[in-house]
């Protein structure tokens, strides 16, 4: 593994914010995180308090591994302008961090270029470069989770558009007349595959009489059921959940299925939670693309899980940050 520098690593959530120090070698597809913490607190304090502690762990960091970072990329739930290094809007941390200039002010403490990146786009990134996606050219990544993301490679470039918004997989139309969607809209896939949407379905057949196998894992507790417990339920031998779980596997088989004919892929990845539903989802969005895509073949086209984890956020944005670094600020870079 060729070693170019030090880069780190922030991946910004609510519940959860993790640091890391890493090498990259992007052509031979291979990271290293070479230390890591996780912040007490996670993201949910003012922005002030998480920024000062992410600066904080960032130079614990680096004083632990005895080198500072080249530049530092930073994965962010939601919409960041990716020429000013502000973030814009993000929907589930308090006070949503709007235009928060994010890159100036660590990048200030750390001495060192920050670059901002959509946390899911940042996953798709690390799957294309180190995971699933290594040796494709164009993929697209499904993370199918309390909401779902997206992003897509075309052609081996991480597609962005100008609002770094290009990918945003969840919010395809798969049910016109389907129930309203976080972002305003009906019918997003979102509003009818995510983990909660999933779990609604369950409790709809809980209450119904027709699922006694989720009936006993939750214990009658429609506060229980789960996409999880949905997809034990089906192993139990439910056939009502079975069909329901094939019935959403189908919707996201045709978001899926959008996808292959825009950008014929040779590989759709889907991770997140609900990707732990396993065959049933896997199998049902494969079906779906062979069934409903009848205008060119796509046996190339595979449908696989994701290979890196929770890592891919973090490997994402440290291959991002060494793409970016010295690079002017062109947002449609080769990462290799
Ligand atoms: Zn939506």
């Amino acid at each position: 593994m060729t070693i170019e520098a030090l880069h780190g690593a922030v991946d910004l959530g609510g519940s959860h914010v993790g640091l890391a120090l890493g090498v990259v070698d992007a052509a031979a597809g291979e990271f290293r995180l070479v230390a890591r913490r996780d912040l007490e607190g996670g993201g949910y304090d003012g922005w002030q308090t998480v920024l000062d502690r992410i600066a904080e762990g960032m130079l614990e960091l680096a004083r632990e591994v005895g080198e500072p970072p080249a530049a530092i990329g930073v994965g962010c739930p939601g919409w960041v302008d990716l020429e000013q290094g502000e973030t814009r809007f993000l929907p589930n941390l308090p006070g949503q961090w709007r235009d928060v200039p994010v890159a100036r002010l660590l990048g200030e403490r750390l001495e060192a270029p920050v670059h901002l990146l959509n946390d899911v786009r940042a996953a798709t990134l690390g799957e294309f470069t180190f995971g699933a996606g290594r040796g494709t050219s164009t993929m697209a990544l499904f993370a199918l989770g309390t909401g779902i993301g997206g992003g897509v490679v075309v052609d081996g470039r991480l597609r962005l558009g100008p609002l770094g918004s290009a990918g945003e997989l969840g919010h395809q139309i798969v049910d016109p007349g389907g129930p309203l969607c976080g972002c305003g809209a009906r019918g997003c896939l979102e509003a009818v595959a995510s983990g909660p949407a999933i779990a609604a379905a369950g409790v709809r057949l809980l209450r119904s009489g027709q699922a006694p196998a989720l009936f006993d894992l939750s214990a009658g507790d429609a506060g229980r059921v789960t996409a999880e417990t949905m997809g034990e339920a089906a192993a139990a031998g439910d056939e009502a959940v079975t069909k329901e779980l094939e019935r959403i596997a189908g919707l996201v088989g045709i978001a899926a299925a959008n996808v292959v004919v825009t950008l014929h892929p040779e590989l759709i990845v889907l991770g997140g939670g609900v990707a732990g539903l396993g065959d049933v989802l896997f199998d049902g969005v494969r079906r779906t693309i062979a069934d409903r895509v009848r205008v060119f073949p796509t046996d190339g086209v595979r449908v696989e899980p994701a290979a890196l984890g929770t890592d891919a956020g973090l490997a994402g944005v440290l291959a991002w940050a060494a793409s970016r670094r010295g690079a002017g600020l062109g947002l449609h870079r080769d990462h290799g």
